[in-house]
């Protein structure tokens, strides 16, 4: 019996066998994103869910950066 990846019932690219990613797209404010699954390596248009960095608690510290430069459009 071969292994196989499980899959979400309901989700529409699962049926469709399309390569995406169900955890959560981090997006960072810098503009940047990651995931927060490690092995990770797809895009944000693989990602059914994102969520800000800063929404995450002790996740990521770059929210905190850019508050200390007090006006961010400025530069
Ligand atoms: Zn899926
Ligand atoms: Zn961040
Ligand atoms: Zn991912």
């Amino acid at each position: 019996m071969s292994k196989r990846r499980a899959t979400s019932a309901g989700c529409p690219d699962c049926v469709d066998g399309l390569d995406h990613c169900h955890s959560t797209l981090v997006e960072h404010a810098d503009g940047t994103w990651s995931c927060t699954d490690d092995d990770c390596d797809l895009g944000p248009a693989s990602h059914g869910s994102s969520s800000r960095c800063q929404d995450l608690a002790g996740r990521c510290g770059c929210a905190e950066e850019r508050v200390r430069r007090s006006n961010p459009r400025a530069a």
